[in-house]
């Protein structure tokens, strides 16, 4: 837990200033320009937003998202290690621009003062009980703000579908695959994505579900709209139910691997 001072430290090099001293070491002409509000928080508990990896975590490839091979044991080397297999988009991860651009950033070039930013959770858990391939809509996000005021600049806005803990308890529906192979799980509009692009400032958007897109979506649009804008998604998400609606601090553990299209991510809300 981070004591008072500490806080403060974090907060004041989110400030505007650092964030442009940031972003023009990085040479970062095309990443969107916007920073973390600068006052200091505080908060009192930290909320776990990943799920536990493993390979029978469902994925959306439809295989195993880690290998696990066993490499030294303690019994007979006094030490143990894994070598590990992965795929980038599997477990609680982060799609970073480079996955769906040409040249955008790789998740090891994110500035870290987009990775620790206002989280804002957006709950459609009724609507997508209705209907599995709901997408979170423009109006959902203007019901948020009626609530709470305007999206905070910089902040992640997460779609609380209530999903997340599908992935443990009924993988199979998490999934949602039908008799035909389509998939069936709630994700983000495009419009949606589009207005927090155009209207708002925003670092990143969240899912509880295996996709930014919906389970059925065939174009992507939404990944193709919102990650070569410089922007980030996550997926898979945790424990949205455990966080307010607005007013934590979403801490996002990226895996500094180079020109990596995203990663396995340890996600923590500071509450
Ligand atoms: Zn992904």
């Amino acid at each position: 837990m981070c004591v008072a001072g500490c806080e403060q430290a974090v907060w004041a090099a989110l400030s505007r200033r650092g964030f442009f001293r940031g972003a023009a070491a990085a040479g970062l002409a095309a990443a969107p320009v916007f920073a973390a509000e600068a006052a200091p928080r505080t908060f009192t508990k930290a909320v776990d937003l990943t799920h536990t990896m493993s390979p029978d975590f469902p994925t959306f490839m439809g295989k195993p998202g880690i290998e696990m091979q066993r490499e030294f044991e303690f019994k007979k080397d006094r030490y143990n290690l894994f070598w590990w297999r992965l795929d980038e988009h599997a477990g609680t991860h982060l799609d970073a621009p480079i996955h769906f651009s040409q040249a955008g950033l790789s998740a090891d070039k994110l500035p870290v003062e987009q990775l620790v930013v206002p989280l804002a959770v957006v709950d459609v858990v009724y609507k997508a009980e209705q209907e599995a391939d709901y997408l979170l809509s423009r109006e959902d996000l203007a019901l948020w703000e009626d609530k709470h005021g305007r999206l905070p600049a910089g902040c992640c806005v997460a779609l609380h579908s209530g999903w997340g803990e599908l992935a443990i308890s009924d993988p199979a529906r998490f999934i949602g695959r039908d008799v035909n192979g389509t998939m069936h799980f709630p994700g983000f509009a495009p419009e949606a994505a589009q207005w927090l692009m155009k209207e708002r400032q925003v670092a990143g958007i969240a899912v509880d579900t295996l996709s930014l897109d919906n389970g059925q979506s065939k174009e992507f649009s939404t990944h193709r709209l919102w990650l070569p804008s410089g922007r980030w998604g996550l997926e898979c998400v945790a424990n949205l139910d455990k966080v307010p609606a607005n007013g934590a601090t979403l801490v996002v553990g990226a895996p500094k691997v180079k020109d990596a299209t995203g990663g396995l991510t340890r996600l923590i809300a500071l509450v």
